[in-house]
């Protein structure tokens, strides 16, 4: 069931229903907080919900976007024209052991915190990496995210088995489930899945636990927290690594360290993470952004590449 709020559409009830709401603010479901409104807004909490949702967008003819836990997304000042799936409620997860493995069948709205409490649990080395990457599990293949470290597993392409896409191929949607290898995976990407939305997904790991691991976790962690700003709003890291460099020092070697627009500020602690220091607005970041790529280009010959998405009208 489908209530359009901005209709005023009355519908029964004692029947649950998917609302779409009209102009709201994307900020609060960012991890920079900043960034404009979406002309429509949802918070699938089912697989059926997140299809109606689709639906909605195709025959409206509206563009869609999908929004996960928003740690890797810069939002426009100027907003989203169009719906916005947010996924975030869209989370749950079955665990099935056997004596040779772990699988996780989990919504892509699943926090990597859900999972890292599981494979904690299981005290399964997954857990090493999760650690130190937030966002949900949808986020986390499309980015096919990971951590520097090396720890194995440390992308999420080791744990995955299976993908469940709601592809939208015209005006239809079609459920499919690709295995691991119908699926390119590369460094902070993933392709073959598109165009749709990840849905679920299958996770896999050997069924042997690691007695140590939690302290494994814990010591990863503080190393994290000495180089990483974690108190202050940011993305993670703002750049990929180019071949045969790191973006973070090659942005403290031009520097850049402090540097500052608005309230969006080069990390003094870590030169790829752009923080929020308050007020920041997505402009500010944008041009913080722009000014380290042009410098990292005259100064070191390199080129960066963003890792975080730019989402809306820029
Ligand atoms: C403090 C901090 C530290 C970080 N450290 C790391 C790190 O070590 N390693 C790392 O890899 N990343 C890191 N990140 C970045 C980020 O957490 C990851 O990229 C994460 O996987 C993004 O997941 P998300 O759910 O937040 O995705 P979002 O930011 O919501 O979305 C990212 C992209 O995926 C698309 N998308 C999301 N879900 C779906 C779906 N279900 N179907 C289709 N498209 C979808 C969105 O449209 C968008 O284009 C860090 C971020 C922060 C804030």
């Amino acid at each position: 069931m489908l209530e359009l709020i901005a209709s005023g559409r009355n519908l029964p009830e004692n029947e649950r229903m998917l609302q779409i709401r009209h102009n709201v603010s994307l900020k609060d479901y960012t991890s920079w907080l900043v960034g404009g409104e979406a002309e429509y807004f949802c918070l699938p909490e089912t697989e059926a919900d997140l299809e109606e949702a689709l639906r909605f967008a195709l025959t409206e003819n509206i563009p869609w976007t999908v929004l996960s836990g928003g740690t890797n997304v810069l939002v426009s000042d100027q907003g989203i024209k169009g719906l916005v799936i947010c996924l975030r409620r869209l989370s749950g997860v079955q665990v099935q052991e056997s004596p040779d493995f772990v699988r996780l069948e989990c919504l892509s709205g699943t926090g990597k915190s859900e999972l890292l409490k599981i494979f904690l649990k299981q005290k399964l080395a997954p857990a090493l990496f999760l650690a130190g990457i937030p966002g949900d599990v949808g986020g986390g293949v499309v980015m096919n995210a990971g951590v520097a470290e090396s720890f194995r597993p440390r992308e999420f392409h080791e744990i995955i088995e299976w993908v469940e896409v709601l592809r939208v191929e015209g005006d239809q949607l079609r459920r499919v489930r690709l295995k691991k290898d119908d699926i390119q995976w590369s460094y902070r990407h993933s392709t073959g899945w598109q165009p749709g939305v990840v849905v679920k997904a299958g996770l896999i790991w050997e069924n042997k636990p690691e007695p140590d691991i939690l302290q494994k976790v814990r010591d990863a962690n503080k190393v994290r927290l000495s180089k990483q700003p974690l108190d202050l709003p940011s993305c993670g890291s703002v750049f990929v690594n180019p071949p045969g460099h790191k973006s973070a020092q090659l942005i403290d070697g031009c520097g850049l360290k402090g540097y500052q627009v608005g309230g969006a500020q080069v990390s003094l602690k870590h030169a790829n993470f752009i923080v929020n220091v308050g007020g920041a607005k997505a402009s500010d970041i944008l041009s913080v952004i722009e000014h380290v790529q042009k410098t990292v280009k005259a100064q070191k010959g390199v080129d960066l590449h963003t890792e975080v998405i730019k989402l809306g009208l820029f």
